[in-house]
Protein backbone atom coordinates (compact mmCIF):
# COMPACT_ATOMS: atom_id res chain seq x y z
CA UNK A 1 0.00 0.00 0.00
CA UNK A 2 1.46 3.47 -0.66
CA UNK A 3 1.97 5.56 2.14
CA UNK A 4 0.19 9.15 1.14
CA UNK A 5 1.44 12.37 2.87
CA UNK A 6 -2.13 12.99 4.51
CA UNK A 7 -1.71 9.44 6.37
CA UNK A 8 1.23 10.94 8.07
CA UNK A 9 -0.68 13.62 9.29
CA UNK A 10 -3.67 12.09 11.11
CA UNK A 11 -4.49 15.07 13.18
CA UNK A 12 -6.23 16.69 9.94
CA UNK A 13 -7.57 13.64 8.46
CA UNK A 14 -9.35 12.82 11.76
CA UNK A 15 -10.71 16.78 11.47
CA UNK A 16 -12.44 15.87 8.62
CA UNK A 17 -13.81 12.47 9.93
CA UNK A 18 -15.11 14.70 12.90
CA UNK A 19 -17.34 16.73 10.35
CA UNK A 20 -18.47 13.73 8.56
CA UNK A 21 -19.50 11.54 11.06
CA UNK A 22 -19.44 9.60 14.28
CA UNK A 23 -18.35 12.14 16.74
CA UNK A 24 -21.87 14.33 17.16
CA UNK A 25 -21.64 13.99 21.07
CA UNK A 26 -18.54 15.88 20.98
CA UNK A 27 -19.77 18.24 18.64
CA UNK A 28 -22.72 19.67 20.26
CA UNK A 29 -21.15 19.66 23.57
CA UNK A 30 -17.82 21.89 22.09
CA UNK A 31 -19.79 25.32 23.01
CA UNK A 32 -16.81 27.13 24.77
CA UNK A 33 -17.24 28.01 28.20
CA UNK A 34 -15.90 30.91 29.85
CA UNK A 35 -16.20 30.26 33.61
CA UNK A 36 -13.67 28.06 34.56
CA UNK A 37 -12.16 27.93 38.36
CA UNK A 38 -8.60 26.42 38.80
CA UNK A 39 -10.59 23.74 40.54
CA UNK A 40 -13.81 22.25 40.08
CA UNK A 41 -15.26 19.29 42.17
CA UNK A 42 -18.12 17.50 40.25
CA UNK A 43 -20.16 15.41 42.43
CA UNK A 44 -21.01 12.10 40.52
CA UNK A 45 -23.72 9.97 40.51
CA UNK A 46 -23.43 7.07 43.37
CA UNK A 47 -20.02 6.02 44.06
CA UNK A 48 -17.59 8.03 45.98
CA UNK A 49 -13.85 8.43 46.63
CA UNK A 50 -13.48 6.57 50.07
CA UNK A 51 -14.29 3.40 48.06
CA UNK A 52 -10.60 3.81 46.79
CA UNK A 53 -8.81 1.63 49.07
CA UNK A 54 -11.38 -1.28 48.21
CA UNK A 55 -9.75 -4.35 46.32
CA UNK A 56 -11.89 -3.71 43.44
CA UNK A 57 -9.68 -0.39 43.20
CA UNK A 58 -6.71 -2.62 42.25
CA UNK A 59 -5.45 -2.88 38.89
CA UNK A 60 -5.08 -5.84 38.68
CA UNK A 61 -7.47 -7.66 36.26
CA UNK A 62 -7.12 -11.42 34.42
CA UNK A 63 -5.82 -11.70 31.08
CA UNK A 64 -8.49 -11.51 28.95
CA UNK A 65 -7.03 -15.21 27.65
CA UNK A 66 -7.61 -16.63 30.61
CA UNK A 67 -11.27 -16.15 31.06
CA UNK A 68 -13.54 -19.04 29.80
CA UNK A 69 -15.85 -18.79 26.93
CA UNK A 70 -18.24 -20.04 29.00
CA UNK A 71 -18.09 -16.87 31.42
CA UNK A 72 -18.37 -14.63 28.88
CA UNK A 73 -21.63 -12.85 28.68
CA UNK A 74 -23.81 -12.80 25.55
CA UNK A 75 -23.88 -9.24 23.59
CA UNK A 76 -27.07 -8.43 25.19
CA UNK A 77 -25.61 -8.68 28.57
CA UNK A 78 -22.59 -6.81 27.94
CA UNK A 79 -24.79 -3.57 26.19
CA UNK A 80 -26.93 -3.78 28.98
CA UNK A 81 -24.18 -2.69 32.02
CA UNK A 82 -23.50 0.58 32.48
CA UNK A 83 -20.92 2.25 30.01
CA UNK A 84 -17.44 2.98 31.70
CA UNK A 85 -16.52 6.38 30.74
CA UNK A 86 -13.89 6.49 28.07
CA UNK A 87 -12.05 9.73 27.01
CA UNK A 88 -9.62 9.94 23.54
CA UNK A 89 -7.22 12.47 23.45
CA UNK A 90 -4.63 13.71 20.59
CA UNK A 91 -2.45 16.35 20.77
CA UNK A 92 -1.81 17.94 24.40
CA UNK A 93 0.02 21.74 23.60
CA UNK A 94 -0.93 25.24 22.99
CA UNK A 95 -3.04 26.05 19.89
CA UNK A 96 -0.72 27.74 17.32
CA UNK A 97 -2.07 30.88 14.93
CA UNK A 98 -3.01 28.20 11.95
CA UNK A 99 -4.92 25.58 13.87
CA UNK A 100 -8.08 25.31 12.34
CA UNK A 101 -11.16 25.64 14.54
CA UNK A 102 -11.95 21.72 13.80
CA UNK A 103 -8.52 21.04 14.33
CA UNK A 104 -8.89 22.27 17.87
CA UNK A 105 -11.15 19.89 19.38
CA UNK A 106 -8.39 17.83 18.66
CA UNK A 107 -5.84 19.94 20.33
CA UNK A 108 -6.21 20.55 24.06
CA UNK A 109 -3.97 22.93 25.65
CA UNK A 110 -1.34 22.04 27.99
CA UNK A 111 -3.16 24.52 30.71
CA UNK A 112 -6.62 22.96 29.84
CA UNK A 113 -5.78 19.48 29.89
CA UNK A 114 -4.11 20.02 33.11
CA UNK A 115 -7.33 21.57 34.53
CA UNK A 116 -9.15 18.65 32.83
CA UNK A 117 -7.08 15.78 34.57
CA UNK A 118 -7.38 17.59 37.75
CA UNK A 119 -11.09 17.68 37.62
CA UNK A 120 -11.24 13.93 37.36
CA UNK A 121 -8.88 13.29 40.56
CA UNK A 122 -10.60 15.80 42.90
CA UNK A 123 -13.96 14.48 41.42
CA UNK A 124 -12.83 11.18 42.73
CA UNK A 125 -12.40 8.87 39.46
CA UNK A 126 -10.35 6.33 38.99
CA UNK A 127 -8.59 5.06 35.88
CA UNK A 128 -9.17 1.59 34.47
CA UNK A 129 -7.50 -0.33 31.73
CA UNK A 130 -8.73 -2.51 28.86
CA UNK A 131 -8.17 -5.91 30.76
CA UNK A 132 -10.48 -3.84 34.00
CA UNK A 133 -13.17 -3.34 31.66
CA UNK A 134 -12.75 -6.35 29.73
CA UNK A 135 -13.01 -8.30 32.49
CA UNK A 136 -15.98 -5.96 34.00
CA UNK A 137 -18.17 -6.12 29.93
CA UNK A 138 -17.10 -9.75 29.85
CA UNK A 139 -17.89 -11.17 33.20
CA UNK A 140 -19.49 -8.40 35.48
CA UNK A 141 -16.08 -8.33 37.47
CA UNK A 142 -16.21 -5.07 39.93
CA UNK A 143 -14.68 -1.91 38.80
CA UNK A 144 -13.24 0.95 41.15
CA UNK A 145 -15.46 3.80 41.92
CA UNK A 146 -16.18 6.36 39.46
CA UNK A 147 -13.94 4.30 36.98
CA UNK A 148 -12.95 6.39 33.79
CA UNK A 149 -10.44 5.27 30.99
CA UNK A 150 -8.22 7.60 29.59
CA UNK A 151 -6.91 6.85 25.83
CA UNK A 152 -4.56 8.77 23.64
CA UNK A 153 -4.33 8.51 19.72
CA UNK A 154 -1.78 8.60 17.32
CA UNK A 155 1.61 8.53 19.03
CA UNK A 156 2.22 12.25 19.31
CA UNK A 157 5.03 13.00 21.52
CA UNK A 158 3.54 15.36 24.07
CA UNK A 159 1.62 12.42 25.08
CA UNK A 160 4.65 11.37 26.41
CA UNK A 161 6.43 14.74 27.44
CA UNK A 162 3.41 16.79 28.98
CA UNK A 163 0.33 14.41 29.29
CA UNK A 164 2.45 11.24 31.09
CA UNK A 165 3.91 13.11 34.25
CA UNK A 166 0.23 15.03 34.44
CA UNK A 167 -1.39 11.65 34.89
CA UNK A 168 1.30 10.30 37.18
CA UNK A 169 0.49 13.33 39.71
CA UNK A 170 -2.34 11.59 40.54
CA UNK A 171 -1.44 7.99 39.73
CA UNK A 172 -3.14 7.85 36.58
CA UNK A 173 -2.77 5.08 34.35
CA UNK A 174 -3.85 5.44 30.62
CA UNK A 175 -4.06 3.37 27.37
CA UNK A 176 -1.92 4.61 24.22
CA UNK A 177 -3.27 3.58 20.59
CA UNK A 178 0.45 3.79 18.40
CA UNK A 179 0.37 4.30 14.98
CA UNK A 180 3.68 2.51 14.15
CA UNK A 181 4.77 4.58 10.84
CA UNK A 182 4.99 7.61 12.88
CA UNK A 183 7.53 6.23 15.88
CA UNK A 184 10.89 7.74 16.12
CA UNK A 185 9.44 10.67 13.76
CA UNK A 186 9.82 14.34 14.71
CA UNK A 187 6.99 14.90 17.21
CA UNK A 188 6.36 11.60 17.81
CA UNK A 189 6.90 9.38 20.40
CA UNK A 190 10.00 7.16 20.15
CA UNK A 191 9.91 3.08 20.59
CA UNK A 192 11.85 3.84 23.63
CA UNK A 193 8.94 6.11 25.22
CA UNK A 194 6.71 3.64 24.06
CA UNK A 195 8.47 1.23 25.99
CA UNK A 196 8.43 3.40 29.25
CA UNK A 197 4.80 4.10 29.13
CA UNK A 198 4.40 0.04 28.61
CA UNK A 199 7.04 -0.34 31.57
CA UNK A 200 5.12 2.05 33.81
CA UNK A 201 2.24 0.05 34.02
CA UNK A 202 0.22 1.72 31.13
CA UNK A 203 -1.05 -0.08 28.46
CA UNK A 204 0.08 0.23 24.76
CA UNK A 205 -2.53 -0.72 22.09
CA UNK A 206 -2.45 -0.69 18.09
CA UNK A 207 -3.73 1.91 16.17
CA UNK A 208 -2.53 0.17 12.68
CA UNK A 209 0.55 1.33 10.72
CA UNK A 210 -0.45 4.36 9.07
CA UNK A 211 -3.99 5.45 10.01
CA UNK A 212 -5.94 4.04 7.23
CA UNK A 213 -9.43 3.62 6.94
CA UNK A 214 -10.35 0.06 8.40
CA UNK A 215 -13.67 -0.12 6.35
CA UNK A 216 -11.49 -0.34 2.88
CA UNK A 217 -8.82 -2.79 3.87
CA UNK A 218 -8.47 -6.03 1.63
CA UNK A 219 -5.95 -8.85 1.75
CA UNK A 220 -2.89 -8.17 2.29
CA UNK A 221 -3.86 -4.96 3.83
CA UNK A 222 -4.64 -6.62 7.23
CA UNK A 223 -0.96 -7.88 7.47
CA UNK A 224 0.41 -4.16 6.34
CA UNK A 225 -2.64 -2.57 8.97
CA UNK A 226 -2.58 -5.00 11.78
CA UNK A 227 -0.54 -8.13 11.44
CA UNK A 228 2.93 -6.18 11.45
CA UNK A 229 2.05 -2.88 13.60
CA UNK A 230 1.35 -5.94 16.13
CA UNK A 231 4.21 -7.79 15.87
CA UNK A 232 6.20 -4.35 16.10
CA UNK A 233 4.37 -3.09 19.54
CA UNK A 234 4.63 -6.79 20.76
CA UNK A 235 8.53 -6.69 19.84
CA UNK A 236 9.04 -3.31 22.09
CA UNK A 237 6.78 -4.08 24.86
CA UNK A 238 7.63 -7.50 25.77
CA UNK A 239 3.43 -7.95 26.03
CA UNK A 240 0.87 -9.07 23.73
CA UNK A 241 -1.09 -6.21 21.93
CA UNK A 242 -4.64 -7.20 22.78
CA UNK A 243 -6.47 -4.01 21.47
CA UNK A 244 -7.05 -1.57 18.82
CA UNK A 245 -8.66 1.66 18.02
CA UNK A 246 -10.01 1.79 14.90
CA UNK A 247 -8.57 5.18 12.70
CA UNK A 248 -11.32 7.55 12.47
CA UNK A 249 -13.54 5.31 14.90
CA UNK A 250 -15.11 3.90 11.54
CA UNK A 251 -15.55 0.28 11.72
CA UNK A 252 -17.38 -1.99 9.53
CA UNK A 253 -18.85 -5.83 10.76
CA UNK A 254 -16.46 -7.35 8.28
CA UNK A 255 -13.36 -6.06 10.23
CA UNK A 256 -14.20 -7.88 13.60
CA UNK A 257 -13.24 -11.26 12.76
CA UNK A 258 -10.27 -10.09 10.74
CA UNK A 259 -8.79 -8.44 14.35
CA UNK A 260 -10.41 -10.88 16.31
CA UNK A 261 -8.03 -13.66 13.92
CA UNK A 262 -4.96 -11.62 15.03
CA UNK A 263 -5.19 -11.48 18.65
CA UNK A 264 -7.60 -8.51 19.27
CA UNK A 265 -10.00 -8.90 22.54
CA UNK A 266 -11.70 -5.72 22.17
CA UNK A 267 -11.90 -2.44 19.70
CA UNK A 268 -12.69 1.14 20.54
CA UNK A 269 -14.93 3.64 18.14
CA UNK A 270 -15.99 7.04 18.76
CA UNK A 271 -18.91 8.20 19.97
CA UNK A 272 -21.29 6.62 17.51
CA UNK A 273 -23.57 3.71 18.57
CA UNK A 274 -22.18 0.04 19.62
CA UNK A 275 -23.06 -2.68 17.73
CA UNK A 276 -25.70 -4.94 19.42
CA UNK A 277 -23.95 -7.59 18.07
CA UNK A 278 -20.30 -6.96 19.23
CA UNK A 279 -20.30 -4.20 21.81
CA UNK A 280 -17.15 -5.29 22.61
CA UNK A 281 -15.50 -4.48 19.44
CA UNK A 282 -17.58 -1.55 19.39
CA UNK A 283 -16.10 0.33 22.77
CA UNK A 284 -17.28 3.81 22.94
CA UNK A 285 -15.55 6.44 23.46
CA UNK A 286 -15.91 10.55 23.15
CA UNK A 287 -13.32 12.88 23.01
CA UNK A 288 -11.89 15.59 25.08
CA UNK A 289 -12.44 18.57 22.81
CA UNK A 290 -9.47 21.26 23.37
CA UNK A 291 -12.16 23.72 23.29
CA UNK A 292 -13.83 21.99 27.33
CA UNK A 293 -13.68 23.33 30.54
CA UNK A 294 -13.74 20.80 33.24
CA UNK A 295 -17.07 21.63 34.08
CA UNK A 296 -18.15 20.51 29.90
CA UNK A 297 -15.90 17.83 29.91
CA UNK A 298 -17.66 16.17 33.53
CA UNK A 299 -21.50 17.22 31.78
CA UNK A 300 -20.08 15.12 28.79
CA UNK A 301 -18.79 12.59 30.28
CA UNK A 302 -22.52 11.97 32.40
CA UNK A 303 -24.55 12.50 29.37
CA UNK A 304 -22.60 10.47 27.09
CA UNK A 305 -22.24 7.36 28.94
ZN1 LIG B 1 -6.15 8.36 15.09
Amino acid sequence: MKVSYSALLPLAVCATALTLSSCNDSKTATAAETSSPTREVMSGTAAVAAEEDSAAANTAAPDPASIPASKIADAATITARPQVPILCYHQIRDWRPRDSKGAKDYIVPVDAFKKQIQMLADSGYHTVLPDQLYAYLATGAPLPAKPIMLTFDDTDLDQFTVARPELEKHGFKAVYFVMTVSLGRPNYMSKAQVKQLSDEGNVIGSHTWDHHNVKKYQGQDWVTQIEKPTKTLEEITGKDIKYFAYPFGLWNPEAIPQLKQRGMVAAFVLAEKRDPQDPLFTIRRIIASGYWSPRTLHNSIVQSF
